[in-house]
């Protein structure tokens, strides 16, 4: 798949079943290692010194009633034999000096000599098992295990390996295990890919080591796998992180530079034509951020070289219609837009939204006066047919703005004249996807990707560091307040029905209700409200007689599509939802959210949900409903909610709670993620660094001769179509 050139990296990308037989390989995947690189990046969970013990306590509070395999290095207070032959048992009490921790061996009487034996050669060792629970007392079973002696480590005959590796080392390092693969076992295995890498070329020629202050790369790996010192250890690590900062930023510093190489064609805004139009009929005065965006826009959109945008702004802060008007003076330049949407729902909403703004513009070809242009819908879930007849209309032209879903990713669909790619939400759709876009041969189209996540910088390089940003910070005039209230449904149970009850006066002055909770139906297995039940039992109570429809991920796309249809023209009054409502719906009617079981959401959940209420003149009101007690991190969460409704501080203090995958977007699995030390919010100074190091490359070698760099890059971008590939 990829076509590597230095030695390093095409072994790096070795299959592990290639280096440890296909029965370890397949262990290893339980700790998401694929290839050798994965291994040996692998870095120790703990590094101890052979002065230092593991902290007990917080090693039991970590793995509380959970059957963990654990490892930790502490001395022995007791050795004691309990029972009568030939059921006897030996029970060693391990301390760090203020916990403890029983470990128990069983076996015949000759084994238990030789365990007491060897036990009683030091009073420190390392211990690593099961930690199981006893009668609410916690307990390794057969724990593998090596002393510590003045002389070096000592240990029974299945603990040699363990005891070999840690002597070569001043450090004991313990790695991440899983029950199919102990401690021990994976250093062996690291020390087996250790000597693959040995001698091989480095992939960062010496300036670049140089310009970073970084390590070999082969000292990095005995640095970090073997380390003879904190210091050395502290070295590797950074040129790891370092590289994985560097492949990111390497890979997009080219693809900027590559922007730069290709063509596109120049769409000037004209006169007269649509977008005059459709200004002239929109119901509202843009803000001067809208009308500042547009105009960095139409002055890219004026370039030969294909505008790589991102706009950035806070839900509700009108990016829909700066993208539309984007559309709309590509259009009247003679060519076509294309609007991607992450979700079926969210694709025909934009539809609704942009033809009931342009109104009678968007029916050109129905017209036929060439006076608008057609508007056409392409959703994977579409009958043949229509799906047919819309790349019909895209095929010859006649349809100008097109929206869609992922599927418009897929290969397939020609078009008449493409001038513009618009990506909203892009956050969703993972990373890297809009590579595939930028892919065709010839002149290629704009892009424009828009979000409602407010991102820290750092983050924005990692993921966007190949676009130019634009915000939009302001939300238009005129928007209502929306307050927000976390409503304890164990210390004021009745504050539930009041809920509901004002739900029903909201629908009673005309206005609409969305009521969220986590689940769809009881058959998930997961603990919380559920939009099935939930809407039963409402329409059969205290919402009885108000028009209620459900709506969630598992119904057919049809029954979604009206569903969302009805809503947004005033025919439902309570939609009864899951999350999957979190981005882009508008309804402006809409003025009240219930979330059920809100702390099962996250914070920036919540606060892309609440941004679908308030949208319009009418004060919005948000209850969080949770049984989550006061002062409990899950509620404060809540609180914290409640308190602002500055989505960059929600975001700031989310961040810091969830996985980095999650952040960025990035494959599920995680598998396929480039970055597996780095943390984006962490290593914001590393991530800088590599950029100006990389562009400093891109300067150097714009022709990308130097193998290692090529190397790094097309292992980045060999994810990101493999990432790709996935999603379509
Ligand atoms: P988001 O940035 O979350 O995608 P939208 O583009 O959906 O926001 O806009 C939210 C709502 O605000 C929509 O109903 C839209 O029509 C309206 N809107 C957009 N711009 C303005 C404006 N300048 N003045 C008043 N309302 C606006
Ligand atoms: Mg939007």
């Amino acid at each position: 798949m990829v076509d590597w050139k230095t030695t390093t990296y095409a072994e790096l990308a070795t299959g592990l079943d290639k280096v440890l037989g296909a029965a370890t390989a397949k262990a290893f995947r339980g700790l998401n290692c694929d290839t050798l690189g994965d291994l040996l990046r692998l870095l120790p969970r703990h590094l101890m010194s052979g002065t230092d013990v593991t902290d007990i306590a917080a090693l039991i509070a970590q793995n509380r009633g959970g059957e963990e395999y654990v490892a930790l290095m502490a001395r022995v207070a007791r050795v004691e034999l309990k029972g009568q032959a030939p059921k006897q048992r030996l029970e060693v009490r391990l301390t760090d000096g203020r916990g403890w921790l029983t470990a128990t061996f069983f076996g015949r009487s000759s084994l238990i000599s030789y365990w007491q034996r060897v036990l009683s050669q030091s009073d420190r060792g390392v211990f690593a098992g099961k930690l199981g629970w006893f009668n609410d007392t916690p307990q390794l079973a057969h724990p593998a295990f090596v002393m510590v002696t003045d002389e070096g480590f000592v240990g029974s005959a299945q603990n040699t390996k363990m005891a070999a590796r840690v002597s070569r080392s001043s450090f004991i390092g313990l790695y991440p295990q899983t029950s199919k693969l102990p401690t021990w076992t994976v250093a062996e295995s690291i020390d087996l890919g250790l000597a693959r890498v040995d001698g091989l070329p480095d992939p960062l020629p010496p300036w670049i080591r140089d310009a970073a202050g970084v390590c070999s790369l082969q000292d990095a790996f005995h640095g970090v796998h073997e380390p003879t010192s904190q210091d050395q250890y502290d070295q590797g690590k950074q040129r790891l992180l370092f590289d994985e900062a560097f492949a990111a930023q390497a890979a997009m510093a080219y693809r900027r530079m590559d922007v730069t190489t290709h063509t596109a064609v120049p769409r000037v805004t004209t006169e007269a034509g649509l977008l005059a139009r459709f200004d002239a009929r929109l119901p509202f005065q843009l803000t001067s951020e809208q009308v500042d965006v547009s105009d960095q826009i139409s002055a890219d959109l004026a370039r030969t070289r294909p505008m790589q945008r991102l706009l950035q702004g806070e839900v509700g802060s009108g990016k829909t219609v700066v993208a539309l008007r984007a559309m709309l003076t590509v259009v009247d330049a003679g060519g076509q837009a294309v609007l991607m949407a992450p979700t079926e729902v969210l694709a025909q909403q934009h539809a609704f939204t942009v033809t009931r703004l342009m109104g009678d513009l968007a029916q050109g070809g129905l017209l036929g006066g060439g006076d608008g242009t057609d508007v056409v819908l392409l959703t994977g879930s579409q009958t043949a047919s229509a799906k047919g007849e819309a790349m019909e209309r895209i095929a010859s032209g006649q349809a100008g703005v097109i929206i869609g879903t992922h599927a418009l990713l897929s290969t397939g669909i020609r078009f008449h004249d493409l001038g513009l790619v618009v990506i909203d939400e892009q956050h969703r759709f993972g990373v890297e996807q809009r590579t595939a876009l930028t892919d065709q041969a010839g002149a290629r189209p704009h892009v424009l990707v828009m979000t409602a996540t407010p991102i820290p910088r750092s983050v924005a390089m990692t993921v966007f560091g190949d676009l130019d940003v634009s915000s939009l910070t302001q939300i238009p005039a005129g928007r209502a307040e929306v307050t927000t209230t976390v409503v304890d449904v164990g210390a004021r149970p009745g504050w539930v029905d009041r809920a509901w009850a004002r739900a029903g006066e909201e629908v009673a002055k005309g206005r609409q209700v969305y009521i969220v909770a986590p689940r769809i139906d009881q058959g998930d297995g997961k603990e919380g409200a559920c939009v099935v039940d939930l809407a039963a039992t409402l329409s059969r109570g205290p919402l009885a007689g108000v028009r209620l429809a459900v709506l969630h991920g598992r119904l057919p796309a049809s029954e979604k599509a009206e569903t969302m249809a009805r809503f947004g023209a005033g025919q439902i009054d309570v939609l009864v939802a899951t999350s999957m409502i979190e981005v882009g719906v508008d309804q402006p009617n809409a003025s009240m959210m219930v979330i059920s079981d809100a702390e099962r959401f996250g914070v920036s959940q919540l606060h892309q949900l609440r941004g679908r209420i308030g949208r319009g003149a009418h004060p919005g009101v948000c209850l969080l409903l949770t049984s989550a007690v006061e002062g409990t991190p899950a509620r404060e969460r809540l609180e914290m909610v409640a308190a602002t409704r500055d989505g960059f501080a929600l975001a700031a203090a989310d961040l810091a709670q969830r996985r980095e995958g999650d952040v960025l977007g990035m494959s599920q699995s995680g598998r396929r993620s480039s970055l597996r030390l780095l943390r984006v919010l962490d290593h914001a100074d590393i991530i800088d660094l590599a950029r100006q190091v990389a562009e400093e490359v891109v300067r150097r070698d714009p022709a990308m001769t130097d193998p290692g760099v090529a190397d790094m890059v097309a292992d980045i971008e060999a994810r990101a179509q493999a990432d790709l590939d996935d999603s379509v």
